[in-house]
C-alpha cells in the first residue's frame, strides 16, 4: 500500500503515521524527519535546508525530491510506505508521479486530515518527541503515561524543534495555504482523495483512516 498524508503542521501526519506504520508494516517517509536528521548530521543538504526550516518555509523541491527518490528505492519500502509531508507542492507532485510511474508503482489514496488552523499553534507549541526512539507526545494531548519517561521505550530524553514555536506557526501556515493546499483538487481530479476529520481526537482520527483503508 502506497498512501500520501496530507494536512498542515500539527494536523496529527506523524502521529497516524507512527501508529500505521505499527500495524501495516508500511515505512513511514517523513521528509521533515529525514531533513531534520541531515541537519543534525550536518550535512550538505542539512546546511542548506537549516534556515530555510527555521524561518518555516519550504526547502527547495530538488533537494525533497532527491532524498525521496533514493528513498523509495530500499529494499523496506518495497511493502509500501506512507509519505508523511512530502509532496507539498505541485512540482513535488508531479515529480512523485513520474517516479511512481517509471517504477510501475501507484498511489492507492491520499488521505486529507481536516484540521482548523485554530488549533493549530496549541498543538505544534506543546508537540515533543523522544529523542531515542521517535515516538511523539504532546503536553496536554498526548502525554508519557509516566511524567518524563517515554512509553515505548522508557527513555528520559526528549526534544522540542527548533521551528515549534509560535512565531514560526504562521508563515508555516501559510506556506500550507498557498502551496500545499492546491493539491488536494490535484488528486481529487483522480478520484485518489479521501477526507478525515483530523479535529476529533487521536484514536477517533486512526478509526477513521482504517476505515478509509479497509475500502480501498
Ligand atoms: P504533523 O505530523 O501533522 O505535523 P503531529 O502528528 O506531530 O502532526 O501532531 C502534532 C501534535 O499534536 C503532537 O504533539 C501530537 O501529539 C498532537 N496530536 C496529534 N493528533 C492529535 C489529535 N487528533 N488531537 C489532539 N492532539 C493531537
Ligand atoms: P510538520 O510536521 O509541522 O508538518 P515537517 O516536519 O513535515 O513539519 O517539516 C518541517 C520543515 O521541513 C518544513 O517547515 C519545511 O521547511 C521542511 N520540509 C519538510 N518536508 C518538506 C517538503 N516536502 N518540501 C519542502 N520543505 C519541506
Ligand atoms: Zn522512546
Amino acid at each position: 500500500m502506497r498512501l500520501i498524508l496530507l494536512g498542515p503542521p500539527g494536523a496529527g501526519k506523524g502521529t497516524q503515521a507512527q501508529r500505521l506504520t505499527a500495524k501495516h508494516g508500511l515505512v513511514q517517509l517523513s521528509t521533515g524527519d529525514m531533513l531534520r536528521a541531515a541537519v543534525k548530521a550536518g550535512t550538505a543538504i542539512g546546511l542548506k535546508a537549516k534556515a530555510v526550516m527555521d524561518s518555516g518555509a519550504l526547502v527547495s523541491d530538488e533537494i525533497v525530491v532527491g532524498i525521496i527518490a533514493e528513498r523509495i528505492d530500499q529494499p523496506d519500502c518495497r511493502k509500501g510506505f506512507i509519505l508523511d509531508g512530502f509532496p507539498r507542492t505541485t512540482k513535488q507532485a508531479e515529480a512523485l508521479d513520474k517516479m511512481l510511474a517509471e517504477r510501475k508503482l501507484r498511489l492507492d489514496a491520499v488521505i486529507e486530515m481536516k484540521v482548523n488552523d485554530s488549533v493549530l499553534v496549541e498543538r505544534i507549541t506543546g508537540r515533543f518527541t523522544c529523542a531515542k526512539c521517535g515516538a511523539g507526545y504532546h503536553d496536554k494531548f498526548q502525554p508519557t503515561r509516566q511524567p518524563g519517561v517515554c512509553d515505548r521505550c522508557g527513555s528520559n530524553e526528549f526534544t522540542r524543534r527548533a521551528d515549534d514555536k509560535a512565531e514560526t506557526v504562521v508563515p508555516r501556515l501559510k506556506a500550507y495555504h498557498e502551496q500545499t493546499a492546491p493539491l488536494l483538487p490535484y488528486y481529487e481530479g483522480r478520484g485518489i482523495l479521501r477526507q478525515v476529520d483530523g479535529m476529533a481526537d487521536i484514536d477517533d482520527v486512526t478509526g477513521q483512516i482504517e476505515a478509509v483503508l479497509a475500502s480501498l
